[in-house]
Formats: C-alpha cells, sequence, structure tokens
C-alpha cells in the first residue's frame, strides 16, 4: 500500500484497505444497489473488497442498510445481484467492441492481431477462453510487457459483433482500459465460487 492512498473499509469484512482495491457501491435514485464501476457516480458511496465472500456477508447482515441509513431495494440473493452485475459488464464490453469495429479501432483474428502485434498497434488482446491452454501461452509469449492480454469466458457471446474470431486486439488505449476494467471486474465476481 502506498503511502498517501485514501483508504476505506470494506462493510463486509471490516478490513481496511487501498480505496482502489475496493469495489465501491452506490444507491441509484430508485434506491436499488448498483455497482459503481469506475467510482463515478455521485452520492455516497460503500466499498467492499472486490471478492463475493464480503459482498456475500455485506448483503446478508445487511451492512448496506446499516451504511446507507436508507431502505434499499432488498437484494436477497448475492447470486441474482452478481448475475446482474456480470450481465450489466458483459453488455458494456459488447457496446465497446462494437464501437471498436466501427471505429476500426480493433484487429479481429489471428492475422490481423499477428501483423498489428507487429507493427506495435495493440493496447489489449482478447483471447476467448474455448482456445487451449498451450494456444494461449503461445499469445502470451508474443506480447511485449506493456500489452494487457485477457482471456475472456464466454467469448461466443460477442459472435455478432466480432464474428466467431478467438482472438481480437483493441488498438484504442482508451478502449482497451475500459475493457480491461469490466473483464477484471467479472473475474473477480465469479458467483460460481459461492
Ligand atoms: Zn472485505
Amino acid at each position: 500500500m502506498e503511502k498517501g492512498e485514501p483508504l476505506r473499509s470494506c462493510i463486509g469484512c471490516r478490513s481496511v484497505k487501498d480505496k482502489n482495491v475496493l469495489l465501491r457501491y452506490v444507491l441509484s435514485p430508485e434506491n436499488e444497489l448498483v455497482l459503481d464501476y469506475n467510482s463515478k457516480l455521485p452520492g455516497r458511496g460503500c466499498y467492499v473488497c472486490a471478492d463475493v465472500t464480503c459482498l456475500d456477508k455485506a448483503i446478508k447482515q445487511r451492512a448496506f442498510q446499516r451504511s446507507f441509513k436508507s431502505k434499499i431495494v432488498v437484494v436477497d440473493k448475492t447470486e441474482d445481484f452478481i448475475k446482474v452485475i456480470l450481465k450489466r459488464s458483459y453488455g458494456k464490453i459488447a457496446s465497446y467492441l462494437s464501437f471498436a469495429v466501427r471505429g476500426k479501432k480493433v484487429a479481429l483474428g489471428t492475422l490481423a492481431v499477428e501483423l498489428d502485434l507487429k507493427k506495435g498497434r495493440i493496447a489489449l488482446l482478447l483471447i476467448s477462453s474455448d482456445m487451449s491452454a498451450s494456444a494461449v501461452d503461445k499469445w502470451k509469449g508474443r506480447l511485449k510487457n506493456n500489452i494487457n492480454c485477457k482471456v475472456v469466458e464466454k467469448f461466443e457471446g460477442f459472435e455478432p459483433i466480432i464474428g466467431n474470431r478467438k482472438v481480437v486486439g483493441i488498438r484504442d488505449e482508451g478502449l482497451a482500459l475500459e475493457i480491461a476494467r469490466e473483464i477484471e471486474i467479472i473475474e473477480k465476481l465469479d458467483f460460481n465460487i459461492l
């Protein structure tokens, strides 16, 4: 933890951490609990570790209700809440991808990605999780340090946008950061571990 980083405590496990490693939740105008992906939404926020166990604790112990000191639309099951979050993150990735495709900010498929890698034009490499582990390693081996790489579950869901490609390179750095952030949320909140 760096000196001077703002600290917050997780309302699930109570441990105090750098606020950037915690996920922020706010209430929507309808008093629904919403994950504030980019820590930009206004209003009071609650912080929880990016961990399903802590989220589950916070929900079961009604810690959100206590922290917001208001009635909130009750989230009964952590799994249902996580499904909503996952669906929204996949939706956001899909809209970033279609924006990238329309703006030609993306290399689609093996040949295009290889060419762009050689030219140093890739900021983020996305690989479908159905690719074999050895193929994933091969791709990772070709990357320079400054290139982010994510193996994405349920890649087939993006077929309407990127076709049946298993590897996609995002050229635009801003889009690459946004997409990587959504994938990190999906990775952290995998509800299969509940
Ligand atoms: Zn926690």
